[in-house]
């Protein structure tokens, strides 16, 4: 259920909805948006009487959410969520922010010498993998926490934020001071033991969608992260394997729109995962940003032919400059910033 708040609603009134609501067993997620309160009740909101609530001093009107997601949906924040990071980059507003670099963090060259063009290029997150989700156990399987290290002293040295992917829930504490950006990836979308403990913690979630995950499987997902009270999380559209072959996946672009038609949650496109070839990255780049995501998250190398992962999806510094030239045009168009 949601109850919002009319805009005078005073602290009072607001506490004690709160009161009510908790009495009829309910739990309590509220948001504060900069007209109004709203207070999403969840768990067994079916025997409750709404109408006890409609009278209540500072109600504004209450109903029952029909989707799955209650908090993943646009009821719980209207206006769209905005993840603040900091240097005053944010997800979710009127900028489309950037994340770049390799897929896997290989060694302290790469990975600096990455860093200076992902920055020159004008991004704003530094990408690289220390655990990797490989299909086969005998490929690279990452640097582990001190490949983390590298890329966090090469991120502070460029003034750029860290995203990289977390794998398990043992993994959390050791990788919190060293990101920004928790990612969970394709394989890990329904990990839900972990995506209910990134919960717990106040600190950004970036959750790609699965290879076969439905919209709505990503959405109630990404409710396992809300309902822990962590509200900051960003999906991602990454690939989705279908019958055709040409790609290594099919970059639905659709998702984007309609993901941010029925969630507030900010919307990111892989256009690398998601197309596995690095003559379509560009183009996916440019049509996922014309069809409204907040950020791309984009693999580049200095030597990509080289990459230990990803390789043939992986772009070159230059092509990377070539591909932020064209990206800061689309969002000019649609009214965005980059
Ligand atoms: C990655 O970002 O390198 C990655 C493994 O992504 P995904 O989980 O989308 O395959
Ligand atoms: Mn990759």
């Amino acid at each position: 259920m949601i109850v919002a708040m009319q805009e005078s609603a005073t602290e009072e009134q607001i506490d004690n909805v709160i009161e009510v609501m908790t009495e009829a067993g309910v739990g309590v997620h509220r948001t504060t948006g900069s007209s109004q309160t709203i207070l999403a009740g969840v768990g067994p909101t079916a025997k409750v009487d709404l109408a006890q609530f409609e009278n209540m001093p500072g109600v504004e009107h209450v109903h029952r959410i029909s989707s799955p997601y209650k908090l993943a949906g646009r009821g719980f924040r209207p206006e769209g969520t905005i993840v603040e990071f900091r240097n005053g980059v944010k997800i979710g507003g009127e900028q489309v922010a950037v994340m770049a670099g390799p897929c896997s963090i290989e060694n302290r060259d790469q990975i600096f010498e990455t860093a200076r063009r992902v920055k020159l290029a004008g991004g704003s997150f530094l990408r690289g993998g220390a655990f990797k989700p490989r299909s086969s156990p005998y490929a690279f399987q990452g640097l582990g926490i001190p490949g983390l290290r590298l890329m966090r002293e090469a991120a502070d040295a460029h003034g750029l934020l860290v995203v990289s992917e977390v794998m398990e829930i043992s993994q959390i504490e050791p990788m919190f001071s060293l990101v920004d950006l928790f990612q969970v990836g394709a394989r890990n979308m329904q990990n839900f033991n972990l995506l209910r403990e990134l919960g717990q913690f106040r600190k950004p979630v970036l959750l790609k969608r699965g290879h076969a995950a439905t919209i709505e499987e990503l959405l109630l997902a990404s409710e396992y992260i809300l309902s822990g009270g962590n509200y900051d999380v960003i999906l991602c559209e990454r690939g989705i394997r279908t019958f055709e072959t040409a790609t290594r996946n099919t970059m639905d672009i659709s998702a984007i729109p309609v993901v941010k038609k029925l969630s507030h949650l900010p919307m990111v496109g892989d256009p690398s995962h998601g197309t596995g070839r690095r003559d379509m990255v560009a183009p996916l780049a440019r049509a996922a940003v014309a069809a409204g995501a907040d950020a791309i998250i984009v693999e580049v190398h200095p030597n990509a032919d080289k990459a230990a992962s990803d390789a043939a999806q992986t772009l070159f510094p230059d092509q990377f400059d070539k591909l932020m030239s064209e990206l800061k045009i689309i969002a000019a168009a649609v009214g965005r910033t980059m």
